[in-house]
C-alpha cells in the first residue's frame, strides 16, 4: 500500500513537473512578455494579432477553446479589452480565468495610469478611455512593471515552477532596461518636439522620451473626426511647426494624409506591438524599433 502510495506521488510529480501551463494573452506583447518569463514551462496563446486594433479584435471560436484550456489569461486593463473580452468570457466555463480567479492577470495592475477621468465618467459620447489611457506598453519603464507582475501570475498558476520563471523576469527586465537605454539615447536629441497622433495611444510614450502631443486627430478616442476639427487640427500644426503624425499600424491614413499635406508634415505608420514590424520580435525589439522609427521621423 505504502508503495502504491509513493508511486502514485512519483507518477503525479512527473506528470505535473511536465505539464505545460496554458497562458493565454490578449496582446502581442503581453504575450511576448510571458514566453519570454515562462520558456519551456508555458504554452502562450495570443488572441490579437499585432496588426489588430486591441479596443477591437475580431472574436474567433478558436479563441473561446483557447480560453477554455487556459490555466492563466492575462489581459490589458483598464477597459482596453472591454468591447470584446466579456463577451468571449460569457461563452466560456473556466471557473480559473474568471474575473478575481487564480489564473486571471491584469497588466494594468501597477501601472501608474495617465489621463485618470477627473470628473463622472461619461461613456455617453463614446469613448474608449473612460477609466485612464491604457496604452502604457509604449513605455518601457510601465513594460517592467507589467512584466513583474506577469511572473507574479504564472508563479501563483505554478508555485512549483518558480525559481524558474523568476530566472526568466530578471532576463526580461534586463533586456528591457538595455532597450530603454538605448531608445532613450535615440530621442534624446528630441525633447520638446511637438507631435500629432491619430489615436490617444501616444501619452506614455511621450512622457518618457520628453516629447509633446499638440493634438490628435480623433477628437476623443474612438471617435472619428468632423471636418471641422480636421481644419483646426491643420492650422494648429501650421502654427507649431508640426512635422510629423504618429499612428498606429490599425488606423487608416487618408485622412492624416490630408492633415498633413497643409502643413508639410508626413503621416508615420508605427509597428507599436510586437510582430507589426520582422524587427519588433519580441517587446524589447519593439520598444527599441518604435524609438528608431520615431527619430528617423523627427529628423
Ligand atoms: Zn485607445
Amino acid at each position: 500500500m505504502k508503495q502504491m502510495l509513493t508511486i502514485a506521488l512519483l507518477l503525479a510529480g512527473s506528470l505535473s513537473a511536465h505539464a505545460k501551463l496554458n497562458v493565454v494573452a490578449t496582446l502581442p506583447d503581453l504575450a511576448s512578455m510571458a514566453r519570454d518569463i515562462g520558456g519551456d514551462k508555458v504554452t502562450v496563446t495570443c488572441l490579437g494579432k499585432p496588426g489588430e486594433d486591441p479596443h477591437y479584435i475580431q472574436p474567433k471560436p478558436s479563441y473561446i477553446v483557447a480560453l477554455n484550456k487556459a490555466d492563466v489569461l492575462i489581459e490589458n486593463g483598464l477597459e482596453l479589452e472591454i468591447g470584446w473580452l466579456p463577451a468571449l468570457l460569457d461563452q466560456t466555463r473556466n471557473g480559473k480565468i474568471r474575473p478575481g480567479g487564480p489564473g486571471r492577470v491584469v497588466a494594468s495592475a501597477g501601472v501608474p495610469v495617465l489621463d485618470l477621468p477627473t470628473g463622472p465618467v461619461d461613456r455617453s459620447q463614446g469613448d474608449v478611455h473612460p477609466g485612464g489611457n491604457p496604452h502604457f506598453l509604449l513605455d518601457p519603464d510601465c513594460g517592467k512593471i507589467v512584466a513583474k507582475t506577469i511572473a507574479a501570475g504564472l508563479k501563483q498558476a505554478a508555485p512549483g515552477d518558480a525559481a524558474a520563471f523568476d530566472d526568466g523576469l530578471a532576463k526580461l527586465l534586463a533586456r528591457i532596461e538595455s532597450a530603454q537605454a538605448e531608445a532613450g539615447k535615440l530621442l534624446a536629441p528630441f525633447r520638446g518636439a511637438k507631435v500629432v497622433t491619430y489615436h490617444k495611444s501616444f501619452p506614455y510614450f511621450v512622457e518618457r522620451y520628453g516629447l509633446v502631443v499638440v493634438g490628435t486627430v480623433e477628437p476623443k478616442p474612438g471617435i472619428p473626426p468632423s471636418p471641422s476639427h480636421l481644419a483646426a487640427l491643420g492650422d494648429r500644426m501650421q502654427a507649431d511647426g508640426v512635422k510629423v503624425i504618429l499612428q498606429e499600424q490599425w488606423h487608416e491614413t487618408r485622412t492624416p494624409a490630408v492633415v498633413a499635406k497643409k502643413s508639410g508634415a508626413t503621416v508615420v505608420v508605427l509597428p507599436t506591438q510586437t510582430g507589426g514590424d520582422p524587427a519588433a520580435t519580441d517587446y524589447p525589439a519593439t520598444i527599441k524599433l518604435l524609438a528608431e522609427k520615431v527619430a528617423v521621423a523627427l529628423k
